[in-house]
C-alpha cells in the first residue's frame, strides 16, 4: 500500500476508474469546447440558393462580351434584388437586375458584374435607374456563389469526437442547429486543506498563508472545460474533513479533488479519512515535484488528493487530472504529447520523473530550453514566470547542455 509507483502506472490505475459518461443534448450556445457525441451532416445545400458575391448587376454574360469603358453595353434595369428577397421573374437578354451581396441571382441571369465596373458606381440612391452602362465583359458564373458550393445536403460536416470551437458553432448555426449531442461537462468538487490556509480577502495572522491552491485548481478545472465546485478549506480535523467530503458528494461530482493533507505529517488527515471511508489505491508517486499524491474512492466517488505545495499541486493536476478530464469529456485520455527542445544549460534531478519549471524559446534552429528560477515546490513565482515544464524521465539524474529535453508548454 505504501509503495512508490511510477507516473505511468498511477495514470493507468486512475483512468480505470473513469468511464465516458452518456451523451446529453445542450443548446448550441452552451456547447463551446465540449466534445460532439454525434456526426453532423448538412440538412440542406449550403448556400441553399445561387447568390451574388458582389454588389452589382445580374445579367446575361453573352450581352456584355464586348463591353469596355470606351464602348459600354447599355442594359435596361428591370428589377431590384436586395438581400433577403427572392426574385422569380426571369431576366431576359438586354436586361439587368440591380443585386446586392448575398441576394439570390434571378432566373435567366448567369453572372454578376460588380457595380465598380458600371456607371452606377457608387450606388448612391435607392431609386432604381432605368438603365446601366456596363464597362467590362463577364463570364458565366462570375461572382455567383452556386447552390451547394460549400456543402451538399447529406454531406458530413463535423464528426463525433470533435471538440467544438467557435468556428464550429458558426458552421452548426449556419445549418440551423439549435442544439447538439455532447458529452457533459465534468463536475468536480474541490477543497484545499490545512489549518494554516486562509482565503484571500481575510486578514493574515502570524503563521497563516493565503490559499493559492483552491483558486489555482478552480481555474485549471475551468481552463480544461470542467465545472468546478470549490467548497473551501478543510481544517486539519478528521471529523470536519469527513463531514465536508460527505457534503461534497451531494453535488454528484465525477470526482473529488483536494490539495494537501495526504503526506506523512502528523496532521495529514485527508488521506486517512478517505482510507477509513472507502479505499486508497495509492498515495505516493515516483515524481518530482508531487510525490505525495493520493488516489482512491471516498464512499465510491473517485478521490484525488493533490500535494499541498502549490507547484506540486499544479504538476499533479497537469499529469493526472488533465487525462481524467479528457476521458470524461469524450477525448482520448492521453497527456499532451511532449515537444522537444535543446538544453541551453545542464539540468539535474534526483532520478524521479521530474517536471521542472523552464523557459523555452523558438530560435532559427528550433526550440531551446533553460530552467526558470528556484525549483522549490512551494515557489509559485517561478511557475508563473515559466512557460514550460521540462520533463526528465525516471532514472535520469542529469542532462548535459546541448542535449534534447522533452517539454510541455504551460502558457
Ligand atoms: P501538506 O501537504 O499539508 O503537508 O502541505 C505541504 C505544503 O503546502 C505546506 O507548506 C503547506 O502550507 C502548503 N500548502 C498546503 N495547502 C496550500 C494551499 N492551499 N495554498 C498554498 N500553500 C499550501
Ligand atoms: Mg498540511
Amino acid at each position: 500500500m505504501d509503495s512508490l509507483i511510477s507516473v505511468k502506472e498511477a495514470q493507468e490505475r486512475i483512468l480505470q476508474y473513469f468511464q465516458v459518461p452518456p451523451a446529453e443534448t445542450v443548446p448550441l450556445e452552451h456547447s463551446l469546447a465540449l466534445v460532439l457525441a454525434e456526426d453532423i451532416t448538412a440538412p440542406f445545400d449550403l448556400p441553399s440558393f445561387n447568390n451574388s458575391s458582389m454588389d452589382g448587376f445580374a445579367l446575361h454574360s453573352e450581352d456584355v462580351q464586348s463591353a469596355s469603358p470606351e464602348q459600354p453595353v447599355i442594359l435596361k434595369i428591370v428589377q431590384d434584388i436586395p438581400a433577403g428577397t427572392f426574385p422569380v421573374t426571369p431576366i431576359h437578354r438586354g436586361e439587368a437586375a440591380r443585386i446586392m451581396t448575398g441576394a439570390p441571382v434571378p432566373p435567366g441571369a448567369d453572372c454578376v458584374v460588380p457595380v465598380e465596373h458600371t456607371d452606377a458606381y457608387p450606388f448612391s440612391q435607392t431609386a432604381l435607374p432605368g438603365e446601366v452602362r456596363i464597362f467590362a465583359p463577364a463570364h458565366p458564373g462570375q461572382y455567383v456563389r452556386r447552390k451547394g458550393q460549400d456543402l451538399q445536403a447529406g454531406e458530413p460536416i463535423i464528426r463525433s469526437g470533435t471538440q467544438i470551437t467557435p468556428q464550429d458553432i458558426g458552421l452548426l448555426a449556419s445549418v440551423g442547429k439549435t442544439e447538439v449531442r455532447v458529452f457533459p461537462r465534468p463536475r468536480v468538487v474541490l477543497f484545499s486543506s490545512g489549518n494554516e490556509i486562509v482565503p484571500p480577502g481575510q486578514p493574515l495572522e502570524p503563521g497563516k498563508i493565503y490559499d493559492s491552491n483552491l483558486p489555482m485548481l478552480t481555474a485549471l478545472l475551468k481552463a480544461h472545460g470542467a465545472l468546478a465546485i470549490p467548497l473551501g478549506v478543510l481544517r486539519d480535523d478528521p471529523e470536519e474533513i469527513l463531514q465536508s467530503l460527505e457534503q461534497g458528494i451531494e453535488h454528484h461530482p465525477a470526482f473529488i479533488l483536494t490539495s494537501a493533507g495526504v503526506s506523512v505529517g502528523t496532521y495529514d488527515f485527508v488521506r486517512r479519512v478517505v482510507e477509513e471511508n472507502g479505499t486508497l489505491n495509492f498515495w505516493r508517486v515516483n515524481m518530482r515535484p508531487g510525490k505525495p499524491l493520493a488516489f482512491g474512492l471516498f464512499k465510491n466517488i473517485p478521490f484525488i488528493g493533490l500535494p499541498g505545495n502549490p507547484v506540486s499541486s499544479f504538476v499533479g493536476f497537469t499529469v493526472f487530472v488533465v487525462p481524467i478530464l479528457k476521458k470524461l469529456s469524450g477525448l482520448p485520455p492521453t497527456p499532451p504529447p511532449p515537444q522537444t527542445a535543446i538544453l541551453e544549460e545542464a539540468i539535474e534531478s534526483d532520478g524521479r520523473e521530474s517536471y521542472l519549471r523552464g523557459n523555452v524559446t523558438l530560435t532559427p534552429t528550433g526550440y531551446r530550453a533553460k530552467l526558470e528560477g528556484h525549483q522549490g515546490s512551494g515557489n509559485l513565482t517561478s511557475l508563473s514566470k515559466a512557460n514550460a515544464l521540462l520533463i526528465l524521465p525516471s532514472g535520469v539524474k542529469s542532462l548535459p547542455a546541448g542535449t534534447e529535453v522533452n517539454f510541455w508548454f504551460i502558457r
